[in-house]
C-alpha cells in the first residue's frame, strides 16, 4: 500500500486537519532535508497524538524553511492499553533506553518514581519525552507515552487507583516459582488497568515493602532466577504482560 510504504513518520505537536498547511520545527525541516534528503512533492505521513495519522506531502523545502501540506486521513486516533511503567530511576543512557523501549512496548505513562534508595535526585523531562516521541515515530504508535513529572513513591501509590492491578517487581522473590510473573499474570483477576514497578539499583526499603504487602490489587512477583539491572527488568516484566494479558495477544 502506497500509503504505509512512506518511511517518513514524524509526529508534530499542532492541530491537524485535511487541508492545513504547517511550517515545519527547525529539527524536523533537518531531520526531512537533510537526513532523509527529502524534497517538494514527497508524501510522509503526520500524527499529533490527538486527532489521528495524516498523509501529507512536502510543498516547500528552501534552505531554512520546509512546509507541507496534509492531503488524507490515514487512521482515526487510537491509544495504547492503559499500562504504566512505573520506575525508580537510573544513570542517563539506561534511562533513554527505558524511556525507548517501554514507549516501544506501548505503554501509556512513563512514571520516574523517587523510592529510598534511590540514587538519581534530577530527572530530565525533555529528554524523557523526546525519546518517547522518537519511539512513538518509528513503532507506528499513534499516541505518545505520556511521561509524568519524577514523584515520590507514596505520591505515586496514591494517584495509582485501587482497580489498577499493580505488578509489584521485587528482587527479593527472584528466583520463586511461586511468584513467577507468568504464573502471577496467568492467574491475575481480570482488569483494564496496569503499573509495572521497578525498584532501584538498591532495592526497595523495608517500609516500602511493607506498604507495597498492605495494598490491595498488588501482585508481588518473581522475575527469573537472577537479579536483573533495572531497565532489564522493566522491558522483561513489561515483555511478559504485553504477551499474557496486554496487546500481544491481539
Ligand atoms: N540491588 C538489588 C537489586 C535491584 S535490581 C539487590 O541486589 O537485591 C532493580 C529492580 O529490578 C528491583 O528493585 C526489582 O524491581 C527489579 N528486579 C530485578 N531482578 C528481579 C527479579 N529477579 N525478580 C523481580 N524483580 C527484579
Amino acid at each position: 500500500m502506497v500509503d504505509s510504504d512512506t518511511k517518513a513518520r514524524l509526529f508534530i505537536d499542532m492541530p491537524l486537519k485535511v487541508g492545513a498547511m504547517i511550517a515545519l520545527a527547525s529539527d524536523q525541516m533537518h531531520y526531512l532535508m537533510h537526513v532523509l534528503r527529502l524534497g517538494v512533492g514527497t508524501p510522509i505521513r503526520v500524527f499529533n497524538g490527538v486527532d489521528g495519522e495524516y498523509l501529507a506531502t512536502i510543498t516547500e523545502a528552501v534552505k531554512k524553511r520546509c512546509s507541507i501540506s496534509i492531503k488524507l486521513r490515514l487512521r482515526p486516533q487510537t491509544h495504547c492499553r492503559d499500562l504504566w511503567l512505573l520506575f525508580a530511576p537510573v544513570k542517563k543512557a539506561r534511562l533513554d533506553f527505558i524511556a525507548q523501549k517501554a514507549s516501544e512496548l506501548g505503554v501509556r505513562v512513563i512514571w520516574p518514581v523517587k523510592t529510598d534508595f534511590c540514587q538519581i535526585s534530577r530527572v530530565n523531562y525533555d529528554r524523557l519525552t523526546a525519546n518517547a516521541i522518537e519511539a512513538a515515530e518509528q513503532t507506528e504508535r499513534l499516541d505518545i507515552a505520556e511521561i509524568k513529572p519524577f514523584s515520590s513513591l507514596l505520591t505515586v501509590l496514591r494517584h495509582c487507583e485501587n482497580e489498577r492491578l499493580l505488578i509489584w517487581c521485587d528482587e527479593a522473590s527472584a528466583g520463586h516459582p511461586a511468584l513467577n510473573i507468568a504464573t502471577a499474570l496467568t492467574c491475575a483477576p481480570p482488569h483494564e488497568k496496569a503499573a509495572v514497578l521497578i525498584g532501584p539499583e538498591g532495592g526497595f526499603s523495608q517500609s516500602e515493602r511493607t506498604h507495597l504487602q498492605s495494598r490491595i490489587n498488588c501482585l508481588k512477583i518473581s522475575l527469573g532466577p537472577r537479579i536483573l539491572r533495572a531497565d532489564t527488568a522493566a522491558i522483561s516484566a513489561l515483555s511478559c504482560y504485553q504477551s499474557i494479558c496486554g496487546d500481544w495477544l491481539k
